[in-house]
C-alpha cells in the first residue's frame, strides 16, 4: 500500500525476505506475490482464491512492509479474535472492533490506533455501517481496504448478506484508498456484482484454479438416514480428523450421538448450542483432541486445520457454492483426503419444502436454480470434478482419476450415439428449447408443443423411442453436467451446444454415462430402497420424491386424457394442455379446490373431467405409499 505513501517500490527480493522473516513461508503459493504487488502499486484488486489458498496474507504483506493502516472487511466476528492472534504471533500489530468488544476494550484499540501502533484492523460490516466510524477511520491514516468473503455482497452468491452493500459507500469516502476484494466462492456473475457493487477501478483481477487435486470426490446413495454409513466411514478412517456435515440440528445431534455410543470421539455442532459450547468443541477439534465434529453449516467457515482427512456430507447441500466450500476445507496440508455425498430423495423433498418458503420469488428461484444444479452433480455419471470446476466457470477435461467416476465406481457405457440424436434435436430445433421438449422429439411423443410447431416432421422425431422418457431426461442431465449442452442467456432459454458438444454431434467425441439397469442413473436402485425406509418423508403438496415419480404420474394422466378425448371424438389438448398436466403432477391434487389451481383448470373443466383426474392422483399416491 506504498503507492499512495510514496514508499519505495519493493522489489521481489525484499517481498521474500519479508515473507520470510515475518512469516516464515520460503515460497509465495500461487498468485499471492502477483496481488501483492498490484496492491502495493495502489491499485484495486478481485480476487478469487480457493479456501485455503492463502488470502490472508495478501493483504498482511503490504500492511507490514507499508505504513499507515489496512483495514479488514469480514462477517465472521467469531473469527477475528483468531485471525487478530494469529497476526500478533507473526509480530504484526492488530486489533478488532466488533460487537464483543466491551467498552473498555473498544477504549483501548481506539487509542492503540490514534496512537498510530496498529497495522491491521478488522471490522464487521455492522461496524462499518456506521458513518461515524468511517470518518474517523480517515483520520488514522487508512492505506488499503480489504474485503473478505467478498462474495457476501452478491445475491448470486450462497450467502447474500445485506449488510455488505454499505461497502459500496467506501470506495466514494475513501477514493484514493485501494480495495482488495477477496472470496474463494467467485462465480463470473458473482465477480461481476464485486466489482461494480465495490466500485472497483479496473481491478486486477486474479482467478486462481480452484481445482483441489488433493481431495477425492464420491457420492453414493444414501441407506436410510445414513448413520450406518457414516459410521462405517468413520471407521475406516479410523482416527483420522473429519467433518461431518447434516442438513439439520436434530441430525447433526443424532449422527453425532451414535458415532459417540460406537466409542469414536465425535461432538455436535451448530447454531442451536450455546456460542461457549461451540467454541470449546471447535478448539477440541482444531487441537486434535476430538476426530469428528458433526455439524451443520454453521461450522468450519475459515477454521485452519490443516489435516482434515475427509469430509462427509450426509444430506444434499444446498448450492454447488457451498458444497465445494465445505469440502474444500479437507486437506487445506495438500495431503490426500476424501470428500464423500451421500444422496437420496428424501433430499429433494425436503429441500424443495424450504425453498418453497422462501417469499421472495427471484431469491425462490435461485434456490431453486442451485438445487437443480446440485441434483446433476449428485445424479449424473460425469466426473465431479469437471462439474465443480463447472460451476467456477472453469474447465476441466475429465478423467480426472480422483473421484467416484474417473476411477470406474459408477457403471458406464458409451452412449454416444443417443446423445447425437439429443443433440441432433436440440440443433435442429434452433437450440432454444429445454430437455423435456427435446425428449419430446427424440421419443416420438406428440405433445402440443411438438404438434403446434411441426416437430413431429423433422427426422429426429421418434429416432430414440428404444427408451423411456425418464431414461433420455437422464441423458440430457447428463450431458449439461458434462458441458455439451449449456444453457442460453435468460431464464427461459433452452439448450444450445457449446464447443464440446458440436465435436460430439460432429463424432469426434465420445460420450460415456450412466450404465442402464431397467432405468439410468448411479442412484435408482439405492434411492427407492432408501424410500422404502424413509416413511417419513416430508410430502408436501409439491415435494416430489423424484423426477421419475413425477414423471410416472404425468404418463398415467395422459392415459385419462386420452381416454376422455377418444369417448368424446375430441383432440387431447382441448381437454387439457400438457401444461396443464404437468401440473397436475407436480401437486398432485386430490380435492377440487387443489385441482383448481392448476393453470387451466377452469370450473367447466372441473366440473367435466375433475374427479376422473383426482382419482388418477389418488390411485398414484396409493400405489407409491404416499397416501
Ligand atoms: P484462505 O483465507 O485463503 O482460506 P489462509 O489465508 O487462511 O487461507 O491461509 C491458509 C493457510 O496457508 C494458512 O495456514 C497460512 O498460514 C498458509 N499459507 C499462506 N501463505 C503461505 C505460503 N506462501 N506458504 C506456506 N503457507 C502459506
Ligand atoms: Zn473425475
Amino acid at each position: 500500500m506504498g503507492g499512495a505513501a510514496g514508499v519505495d517500490k519493493p522489489g521481489a527480493p525484499a517481498l521474500l525476505r519479508v515473507l520470510k522473516q515475518q512469516f516464515g513461508f520460503d515460497a509465495f503459493r500461487p498468485h499471492q506475490e502477483e496481488i501483492v504487488t498490484a496492491v502495493m502499486a495502489g491499485r484495486d484488486v478481485f480476487a478469487a482464491l480457493p479456501t485455503g489458498g492463502g488470502k490472508s496474507l495478501c493483504y498482511q504483506l503490504p500492511a507490514v512492509m507499508g505504513d499507515g493502516l489496512a483495514l479488514i472487511v469480514s462477517p465472521l466476528i467469531s473469527l477475528m479474535k483468531d485471525q487478530v492472534d494469529g497476526a500478533r504471533e507473526d509480530g504484526i500489530p492488530a486489533a478488532f472492533l466488533n460487537s464483543t468488544l466491551s467498552a473498555d476494550e473498544a477504549r483501548d484499540t481506539w487509542r492503540a490506533l490514534a496512537a498510530g501502533g496498529i497495522r491491521l484492523l478488522y471490522v464487521s460490516p455492522e461496524r462499518l455501517s456506521i458513518p461515524n466510524f468511517r470518518a474517523s477511520l480517515s483520520r488514522f491514516g487508512l492505506k488499503l481496504i480489504a474485503v473478505d468473503e467478498a462474495h457476501c455482497i452478491s445475491e448470486w452468491g450462497h450467502e447474500f448478506r445485506p449488510d455488505y452493500r454499505t461497502l459500496g459507500l467506501l470506495r466514494e469516502e475513501f477514493p484514493d484508498v485501494p480495495i482488495a476484494a477477496f472470496t474463494a466462492t467467485a462465480t463470473a456473475a458473482v465477480q461481476q456484482d464485486v466489482i461494480r457493487l465495490l466500485g472497483l477501478k479496473s481491478p486486477f483481477v486474479v482467478r486462481a484454479s480452484f481445482d483441489r487435486p488433493e481431495i477425492f470426490y464420491r457420492v453414493v446413495g444414501r441407506e436410510g438416514n445414513g448413520d450406518e454409513q457414516i459410521l462405517r466411514h468413520v471407521r475406516q478412517h479410523d482416527g483420522e480428523p473429519g467433518i461431518v456435515y447434516r442438513g439439520s440440528r436434530k441430525g447433526a445431534e443424532r449422527t453425532a450421538e451414535l458415532l459417540a455410543s460406537r466409542g469414536i470421539s465425535a461432538v455436535a455442532y451448530h447454531a442451536g448450542l450455546e456460542d461457549e459450547l461451540r467454541r470449546a468443541r471447535q478448539e477440541q477439534f482444531v487441537k486434535d483432541k476430538v476426530d469428528v465434529v458433526v455439524a451443520t453449516i454453521a461450522f468450519g467457515m475459515g477454521i485452519d486445520k490443516p489435516n482434515v482427512r475427509w469430509i462427509v456430507h450426509g444430506d444434499l447441500p444446498r448450492s454447488i457454492e457451498g458444497y465445494y466450500q465445505e469440502t474444500g476445507r479437507a486437506a487445506r496440508d495438500g495431503e490426500d483426503a476424501e470428500a464423500l455425498l451421500l444422496f437420496g430423495p428424501g433430499d429433494i423433498a425436503s429441500l424443495r419444502w424450504h425453498i418453497e418458503k422462501v417469499e421472495d420469488p427471484e431469491e425462490r428461484e435461485r434456490a431453486e436454480a442451485r438445487l437443480r444444479e446440485m441434483l446433476r452433480y449428485a445424479q449424473s455419471a460425469v466426473c465431479r470434478r469437471t462439474q465443480l470446476l463447472a460451476h467456477f466457470d472453469e474447465r476441466h477435461a475429465g478423467s480426472c482419476g480422483r473421484c467416484d467416476v474417473c476411477a470406474g465406481e459408477v457403471q458406464r457405457e458409451d452412449l454416444t450415439e443417443a446423445a447425437r440424436k439429443l443433440l441432433s434435436a436440440a440443433v435442429r430445433t434452433g437450440e432454444r428449447f429445454g430437455a423435456h421438449h427435446l425428449v419430446d422429439i427424440v421419443t416420438g411423443t406428440p405433445t402440443d408443443k411438438v404438434l403446434e410447431r411441426g416437430h413431429d416432421a423433422l427426422p429426429t422425431f421418434g429416432v430414440g423411442r428404444e427408451h423411456e422418457r425418464g431414461w433420455w431426461l437422464d441423458l440430457a442431465r447428463d450431458l449439461e453436467a458434462a458441458g455439451c449442452l449449456v444453457r442460453g442467456d435468460g431464464r427461459t432459454a433452452g439448450f444450445e451446444l457449446s464447443a464440446k458438444g458440436r465435436l460430439l454431434l460432429q463424432g469426434k467425441e465420445t460420450f460415456m454415462g450412466a450404465k442402464s439397469s431397467g432405468s439410468r442413473g448411479p442412484l435408482r436402485a439405492s434411492s427407492r430402497k432408501a424410500r422404502e425406509e424413509q416413511p417419513e418423508l416430508p410430502v408436501d403438496g409439491v415435494g416430489e420424491l423424484d423426477m421419475m415419480a413425477q414423471e410416472g404420474l404425468f404418463q398415467s394422466l395422459r392415459q385419462v386424457r386420452k381416454q376422455i378425448a377418444d369417448a368424446k371424438g375430441l383432440p387431447a389438448y382441448v381437454v387439457f394442455g400438457d401444461k396443464t398436466l404437468r401440473a397436475i403432477a407436480r401437486t398432485r391434487p386430490t380435492t377440487s379446490a387443489a385441482l383448481l389451481r392448476c393453470p387451466g383448470v377452469g370450473e367447466a373443466k372441473l366440473e367435466a373431467y375433475g374427479e376422473l383426474f383426482i382419482r388418477a392422483v389418488r390411485e398414484f399416491l396409493e400405489r407409491a405409499g404416499l397416501s
